[in-house]
């Protein structure tokens, strides 16, 4: 069994999509094993996106980010570190396939509806950041 740490953003919350992000990731099989709304602040962001710092576009990511609450969840399965990103599709809507969560419901690349760890160190280090 795997763990990975998954997040629906603000615009997820605000157009009311929570239960139908949730509702894909259990039937996919996976379990919800822990689960709080938040508001995010700058600091945790800038340690979440630490990899992104310096684009141009960061101070947007922020902006967007602290827009409003996310929801926080821990997600377990067989392999659902890949399965989770393969569930999401990929960062731009633009190249997001119909049937996965941002090909259906994301409206850019940026307002893209959820988050979900890209490896097991960083999922254990984001659950470890979020659930402390
Ligand atoms: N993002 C953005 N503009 C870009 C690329 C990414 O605003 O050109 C945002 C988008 O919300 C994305 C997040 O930054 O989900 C983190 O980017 P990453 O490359 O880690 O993509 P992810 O792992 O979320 O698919
Ligand atoms: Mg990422």
């Amino acid at each position: 069994m795997e763990r990975t740490y998954i997040m629906l953003k603000p615009d997820c919350v605000e157009r009311g999509l929570i239960g139908e992000v949730i509702s894909r990731i259990e039937r996919k099989g996976y379990q919800i094993t822990a689960m709080k709304m938040m508001h995010l602040d700058e600091p945790i962001l800038r340690e979440h996106y630490s990899h992104l710092v310096n684009e141009d576009f960061f101070p947007l990511l922020v902006d967007f980010m602290m827009s409003g609450p996310v929801v926080a969840m821990i997600v377990e399965g067989e392999d659902c570190i890949a399965g989770m990103r393969r569930l999401m599709g990929p960062t731009n809507n633009a190249n997001a396939a119909p049937g996965t969560i941002r090909g259906d419901l994301a409206c850019s690349n940026r307002l893209n509806i959820i988050h979900g760890s890209d490896s097991p160190e960083t999922a254990e280090a984001e659950i470890k950041r979020f659930f402390g």
